[in-house]
């Protein structure tokens, strides 16, 4: 996290709602080293940290993401050939165990 290491007051460029521009602003609240609030430097409005993004409406942005994800896998899922969907899920008859002891050779020859 680029965050880090900022106090309150330094001064971070961030996107303005009210001057609709990546200014300048002071940090006027952290909350575990996370800036939660900035005051714009030219309008003085003091807004949420917007980590230099701005303009679009996005409430949940890891949810946003998550959605894209989510609607590259959709569509493929749907496309995939059909066949019996059982056989996927038939489980593993059980777990291969991999079970290694350096220096210790299980079957030594001889
Ligand atoms: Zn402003």
């Amino acid at each position: 996290m680029s965050e880090s290491g900022q106090r309150l007051g330094d001064l971070i460029d961030d996107y303005c709602p009210r001057c609709r521009l990546l200014l300048n602003h002071a940090i006027a609240s952290m909350v575990e080293r996370q800036v939660v609030k900035v005051i714009c430097q030219t309008c003085y409005s003091e807004h949420a940290y917007q980590h230099g993004q701005g303009g679009k409406k996005k409430s949940h942005p890891r949810a946003t993401l998550f959605d894209q994800v989510l609607a590259k896998v959709t569509p493929t899922e749907q496309n995939a050939p059909a066949g019996p969907a059982d056989a996927k899920k038939k489980p593993a008859e059980h777990a291969r165990y991999i079970t290694r002891h350096k220096g210790k050779t299980p079957h030594p020859k001889s």
